[in-house]
């Protein structure tokens, strides 16, 4: 049993081909992913995928890498929210990498996301790219610890770990972990608490080694947990429960769909 944090199939790479990453997740052992919006525009296609199967979640949020999309309202976010397979804000927070210039936009995105979650007790789906300190700052500012929620496709250093697993966060890694040049990431990956670990592909992209640049997909999870499994020198099966009944607890997932 394995569960994909993080996923994009509504996006074109893989919207076309549901069935098919539907079949390979079942061939992995993954049992449920959570489909995770980047604009508002697209989430009518998210919460589709969410209604239509027993496996696949989804969540709501505009994501920091899209400036040309109308300001979100907080009472939007939470409306949107009120869904019984709707589990999460986000993807949200702040990437000073991918767009620069005055990001106050991004922050005060950020801000609204973190309101609209502690107000409807639904958990944050955080993505940080080269902004930590201001993502740690804003967090604490905005008690989004009330929230909770999970640093996804983690990349940052084990300091900005602690900050965000004192803050009551789970951290989620990708197939970035598999590859070659992340020695850093995987000292990272060797010492978060295991109870605040979750596995994600991120798909379409980043798929992990050996199957690197190719497109990716939720059933390729699989080979995240392994890594990480043989990091921490367990077996596969157990760490698959450990991050999957993390994944239940956080996104308060009951029923375990039969697939
Ligand atoms: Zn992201
Ligand atoms: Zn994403």
């Amino acid at each position: 049993m394995l569960a994909d944090s993080h996923c994009h199939l509504n996006f074109p790479e893989l919207s076309g081909r549901v069935d098919d990453a539907l079949a390979l997740m079942q061939e992995n052992g993954v049992t449920h992913a959570l489909c995770v919006s980047v604009t508002l525009q697209e989430f009518p296609q998210v919460k589709a995928l969410a209604e239509r199967y027993p496996q696949i979640y989804g969540s709501v949020g505009v994501h920091p890498d899209y400036p040309d999309v109308p300001v979100v309202r907080e009472e939007e976010l939470v409306a949107l929210a009120d869904h019984p397979k709707i589990v999460a804000i986000g993807e949200t927070g702040l990437d000073y990498y991918r767009i620069k210039g005055d990001l106050e936009w991004q922050r005060e995105r950020f801000r609204v996301h973190i309101r609209a979650a502690r107000r409807c007790g639904k958990p944050l789906i955080i993505h940080m790219r080269e902004a930590g300190a201001d993502t740690m700052r804003i967090m604490k500012e905005e008690g989004a610890g009330e929230a909770g929620g999970v640093m996804h496709c983690f990349t940052g250093s084990w300091e900005e770990a602690q900050a965000a697993i004192e803050l009551g966060f789970h951290i989620s890694f990708s197939g970035i972990v598999t590859f070659k040049n992340a020695a850093a990431l995987r000292e990272v990956a060797r010492k978060v608490p295991l109870e605040r670990m979750l596995v994600e592909t991120d798909s379409p992209y980043l798929a992990p080694v050996p199957y690197r640049g190719k497109t990716n997909e939720p059933g390729l999870v699989r080979y995240v947990a392994e890594e990480i499994a043989r990091l921490r020198e367990l077996p596969l099966e157990q760490f698959a429960l450990i991050t999957s009944e993390n994944f239940f607890r956080l996104f308060k997932i009951r029923a375990r769909p039969h697939v």
